[in-house]
C-alpha cells in the first residue's frame, strides 16, 4: 500500500504539472514519432461497404502503442528520483518496451519473464539484453505471465525506495489502471481530432480496439467515451475475460477473470501472445457492466483471415492482436451488425513483423 500510495501521489503531481507534460509531449513527438496518422482504407472499405479508418500505432518507434506507456512511466521514474525500473513480460513486448525506455533514461532495468516464455521468445530475450536489461526467468507456478507479475510485485515490495514497477497494461492495483489509461489517452485524443477533420466534424459510428490487458483499447476509448460512438473491445476467444470470466480479485485488482470452479485463475489461450492474459483491466469491466462498451470474441481462424485481408487490400500487415479487431469488423459488416455506410475507426495497435514467423508456420 505505501508503494502504491507514493506512486499515486507522484503521478497526480506530475499529471498536474505543465513541465511534465511538455517533456512527455516532446518525447512522444521526437522519439516515438507522434502524432501517428489515421489512414483511410479505401479498398477494404469498398469491399466491406463500411468506411474503415485505422489509427496507426504500428508506425511508432518500437512498433506498438506500448511506447506511450513506458515513456510516461520512465519519465515518472526519473521524476521520483529512482534509478531502477522493473517490469513483467509475457511474450516479451512490454519487456522490450521497458528496456527501451530504461536505455533512453539511463535506468537499471530488470524484466521478470516466465521460464516457459523465455524459451518461446528467445529473440525478445536477446533484444532486452541488447538494450542493457537483465532478464530474470521465473520458475514458480506455471512459469508464465501471471507468475512473472507475482515476482515483479515481490521485488517491488522489497525495493520500492529506489525502484519503480513499470506495469504494462491497465491492470493491477490503483493507480495503475488509471495511470496507464492516462498515458495511453493520447491515442484516443489524437484519433478523435483526426476523425473530426476527415468526417466534417463528426465522430465515427464505431470505435474498435483489441483487448488483452486493455491498454490500447482504454486509451482509444478515453477519446470517445463522451461521444455517441459505439465502443467495441475485441478479445481473443480463448482469453475472453469479459465474455467468459467472472468477477474475482488478483494482482491487486477486482475485475472479470477466467477462473475454475474453485476460483483459481485459469490459463488463457490465444494465437496471439499479447492477448492471452486471463484477466482484463477493471475499467473495461466497469464499461461493460455500465453498458457503455461491448466486448466480443474473435477466433484464431478469423484472425488469420483478417490479417491476410488487411495485408492484401491495404498493404498493411497487422500484428496478431489488432487483427482481432479487424476480424470483428469483417464479421460484423458481413452479418449486418455494422450497418452499410457506417464509419468504423480501428486502432492498429502494432505491426505484424514480430508475428511473421509464427504466421508463416500457421499458414504453411
Ligand atoms: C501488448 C499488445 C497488445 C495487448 O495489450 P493491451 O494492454 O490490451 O493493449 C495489443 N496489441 C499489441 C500490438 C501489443 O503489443
Amino acid at each position: 500500500m505505501p508503494a502504491c500510495n507514493q506512486l499515486e501521489a507522484a503521478f497526480r503531481a506530475a499529471w498536474a504539472d505543465p513541465a511534465f507534460h511538455s517533456r512527455l509531449d516532446a518525447l512522444l513527438r521526437d522519439y516515438a514519432g507522434r502524432p501517428t496518422p489515421v489512414t483511410e482504407c479505401l479498398r477494404l472499405s469498398e469491399r466491406l461497404g463500411v468506411r474503415v479508418l485505422l489509427k496507426r500505432e504500428d508506425l511508432t518507434h518500437t512498433g506498438s502503442h506500448k511506447i506511450n506507456n513506458v515513456l510516461g512511466q520512465g519519465l515518472l521514474t526519473v521524476g521520483m528520483g529512482k534509478g531502477r525500473i522493473i517490469a513483467e513480460t509475457g511474450a516479451g513486448q512490454h519487456g522490450v518496451a521497458t528496456a527501451t525506455a530504461a536505455a533512453l533514461f539511463g535506468l537499471d532495468c530488470v524484466v521478470y519473464m516466465g521460464e516457459v516464455d523465455t524459451e518461446r521468445q528467445e529473440l525478445n530475450v536477446f533484444r532486452m539484453r541488447l538494450l542493457g536489461a537483465e532478464v530474470r526467468p521465473v520458475r514458480s507456478g506455471s512459469r508464465t505471465l501471471k507468475d512473472a507479475v507475482n515476482e515483479a510485485l515481490r521485488d517491488w515490495v522489497a525495493s520500492v525506495e529506489d525502484t519503480h514497477y513499470c506495469l504494462g497494461s491497465v491492470m493491477g492495483p490503483h493507480p495503475y489502471p488509471w495511470m496507464v489509461r492516462e498515458f495511453q489517452r493520447v491515442v484516443g485524443e489524437e484519433a478523435r481530432a483526426q476523425c473530426r477533420l476527415l468526417l466534417d466534424g463528426a465522430d465515427p459510428d464505431y470505435v474498435v480496439a483489441c483487448v488483452g490487458g486493455g491498454s490500447n483499447a482504454a486509451g482509444t476509448f478515453a477519446g470517445f467515451v463522451d461521444t455517441r460512438a459505439a465502443l467495441v473491445g475485441v478479445e481473443a476467444a480463448g482469453g475472453a475475460a469479459i465474455g467468459r470470466g467472472v468477477p474475482g480479485v488478483v494482482h491487486g485488482m477486482k475485475s472479470y477473470l477466467l477462473q475454475d470452479e474453485y476460483g483459481q485463475v485459469s490459463e488463457a489461450r490465444s494465437i496471439s501472445a499479447g492477448l492471452d492474459y486471463p484477466g482484463v483491466g477493471p475499467e473495461h469491466s466497469y464499461l461493460a457492466a455500465a453498458g457503455r462498451a461491448s466486448y466480443v470474441p474473435a477466433s484464431d481462424g478469423e484472425v488469420l483471415v483478417a490479417l491476410q485481408v488487411l495485408a492484401e487490400t491495404e498493404g498493411i500487415i497487422p500484428a496478431l492482436e489488432p487483427a482481432h479487431a479487424i476480424a470483428w469488423v469483417l464479421r460484423a459488416s458481413a452479418s449486418g451488425e455494422i450497418p452499410n455506410g457506417s464509419t468504423v475507426l480501428v486502432t492498429m495497435s502494432g505491426r505484424g513483423d514480430k508475428d511473421a514467423e509464427q504466421v508463416m508456420g500457421l499458414l504453411g
